[in-house]
């Protein structure tokens, strides 16, 4: 499941190949995803040119601007094309000059005025396409709730003890909590928590500003150290079907239910929380 450095290794990829490009055309499965792909996305998008793309939680937003507009609008109208990856989502850009036919679950395929296509596949369709302007994006559904970037300059100690102050459930769950901090997913849960030193069971409302001042800038690393993990794998990547996204994480815990703890040789520990596998080191987080 994509979080956000896989995210922002896409958007990484999609600025590359395609900022300041125009787009041809567009053609959608038709099939609903998470919600319907809106239905006049391949008209408004026809003739559009991208003016870049920017990241919120696990949301890549592209920022166009659309030649004939929305409806009766003006001319050169700027929106907000949102693209969500959900659980099983990932982007193909092909290059120029490659002409790989339609894979199955293929939702979205963008024909650059260049030749170069990019392709939004989503087998488990939990993700999604929306359209909006930007005057409705600060309020639109998918992003009014989100909590603040973990990446941002709010994230603190200060700021997490503030947010978990009345929280009853375990610091694990918290973390998962998107309306408090946007993109953090069970993976990088899991490894922010053993960087800190913090068992994923404590109450969240019950640990120390200090202990969380060590949260927030463990989680900033995990997810650092990932952004650049996905950067080195964008540069080496000669993937024939020009898939972007997925790359070898270095990861401390996760998964290794069993294996040695890299600090302390203690067994890796895996327990459910919420429904969420969550992996520990019982001797080096408490
Ligand atoms: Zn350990």
């Amino acid at each position: 499941m994509p979080e956000l450095p896989e995210v922002e290794t896409v958007r990484v990829a999609l600025a590359n190949a395609t900022s300041g490009g125009v787009v041809r055309s567009v053609e959608t499965s038709g099939k609903v995803m998470r919600w319907p792909i809106p239905g006049h996305l391949p008209d408004v998008m026809a003739g559009a040119s991208i003016r870049g793309y920017r990241r919120r939680g696990k949301y890549i937003l592209m920022d166009i601007e659309a030649k004939a507009g929305m409806k009766d609008r003006a001319e050169h109208q700027p929106l907000v094309v949102l693209i969500h990856l959900g659980m099983s989502g990932s982007v193909r850009i092909h290059p120029a000059g490659m002409k790989p036919g339609n894979e199955k679950h293929d939702h979205l395929i963008m024909t650059m005025a260049d030749n170069q296509r990019v392709v939004l596949n989503d087998p488990r369709r939990f993700g999604g396409v929306a359209l909006m302007t930007p005057r409705e994006e600060p309020g639109h559904k998918l992003l009014s709730a989100m909590g603040i970037e973990p990446l941002g300059n709010s994230l603190s100690g200060a700021f997490l003890k503030d947010a978990m102050q009345s929280k009853k459930t375990s610091i694990k769950a918290s973390l998962l909590d998107q309306r408090i901090i946007a993109g953090i997913g069970n993976i990088y849960a899991s490894e922010a928590l053993f960087m800190a030193g913090i068992n994923p069971r404590r109450q969240a409302g019950r640990i120390s500003t200090s202990r969380l001042d060590l949260l927030a800038g463990s989680i900033c690393k995990v997810l650092e150290e990932a952004i650049m993990a996905g950067g080195t794998s964008l540069r080496d990547h000669v993937q024939p079907g020009g898939e972007i996204g997925y790359f070898a994480q270095q990861l401390a815990v996760y998964g290794r239910e069993g294996e040695g703890c890299p600090q302390c040789s203690a067994p890796i520990r895996m327990i459910r929380q919420t429904g969420r596998a969550s992996f520990y080191c019982p001797q080096c987080q408490r």
